[in-house]
């Protein structure tokens, strides 16, 4: 069913977040103009492609996003290795912040294993989660470091295990946030550290046509991704928001799937961030070239020290111990 821009769209399935049903679309396209109803919740902001893609869906959107399924091998690029490197060593220097090195550590969507090895050689007792055999393959064999390969809703493990979980631009992907973080909650012990960051639909740089992502289920702000903590058993950190949804927040208690969240101020303070025509021109065209020049630079130099043959274990030493000088 086609839905038009702005069309409210009463729904019998209750918003997963505070149970509304009424929602309004907001987006009819994805990127590259592929069609893709994206609607926001009236009584809270929380933004979802509509419907909610079914898992099985979502599986067959990655195997076809990874190319080879889940099970093939894989060989990233050293460009990639070398980007993902430079993430990792901003969110190392950000959990340091908040943990002592030393500690029981989980990545969950741990990807082809950069953060995990430089967790690891950080000193945390760092383990991956990951759902794609080739990826999990590539990170034990170059990284050696240990990877659980499941889907997190079959992944094997035992309560109270972990000091610290992390989670990097995982949680958007998932069919069902709460329930999945209702899974990190058990595993980690009581009043450990659940370190999330995901992209902010609020302050997103993006022009509208290209605001909404197909592998982007979800949408959050930080009222959305906070309330989502909340019922699934996290409090912030006293000093636990970063960045408005780079959050470090602490295992409390047990979920509560059933505390009540009404919000409703936040879907119009959303409203305004993605519709308000001089919000829009302040993101004007001056910025986007530049951003563009800057995003051309990034990737020349990317390209020039990833084509230095070298190993991608030693990539990522070498982008571990700038960090930490840098940090020093
Ligand atoms: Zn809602």
């Amino acid at each position: 069913m086609k839905y038009a821009l702005h069309q409210s769209i009463f729904t019998d399935a209750p918003c997963k977040l505070c149970a509304a049903h009424t929602l309004v679309v907001i987006g009819t396209h994805g990127r590259r103009r592929r069609p893709l109803t994206t609607t926001i919740c009236r009584g809270c902001g929380l933004i979802h492609s509509y419907p909610i893609p079914r898992k099985e869906e979502l599986d067959a959107f990655y195997a076809r996003q990874y190319r080879s399924d889940y099970k093939g091998t894989v060989t990233p690029k050293r460009k990639h290795i070398l980007r993902y490197s430079r993430v990792a060593v901003r969110r190392l220097d950000r959990l340091l912040q908040f943990a002592p090195a030393g500690q029981k550590l989980l990545d969950v969507g741990s990807g082809s294993g950069e953060f995990v090895y430089m967790a690891s050689l950080a000193g945390f007792d760092a383990q991956g989660l990951e759902p794609h055999a080739g990826y999990s393959e590539y990170t034990r064999t170059i990284f050696g470091v240990p990877v659980i390969t499941a889907p997190l809703e079959k992944a094997d493990i035992a309560e109270n295990t972990y000091d610290i979980i992390t989670l990097n631009h995982v949680l958007e992907h998932l069919h069902y946030p709460l329930t999945s973080l209702g899974y990190l909650n058990r595993w980690l012990k009581m009043g450990g550290l659940l370190a999330v960051e995901v992209p902010d639909i609020e302050f997103t740089r993006h022009s509208a046509a290209n605001r909404f992502h197909h592998a982007h289920v979800y949408n959050f702000n930080h009222a959305t991704l906070t309330a989502l903590l909340d019922k699934a058993g996290f409090e912030l950190d006293a000093r636990g928001a970063v960045a408005s949804t780079t959050l470090f927040a602490r295992k409390t208690r047990a979920p509560a799937p059933e505390r009540q969240v009404s919000m409703p101020e936040n879907y119009h303070r959303l409203m305004v961030a993605l519709f308000d025509v001089t919000a829009g021109a302040a993101r004007g065209r001056g910025s986007r070239i530049l951003r563009l020049l800057r995003k051309t630079r990034r990737y020349l130099l990317e390209y020039l020290e990833a084509t230095r043959p070298s190993h991608p274990r030693v990539i990522v030493e070498r982008e571990f111990r700038r960090g930490r000088a840098g940090a020093a």
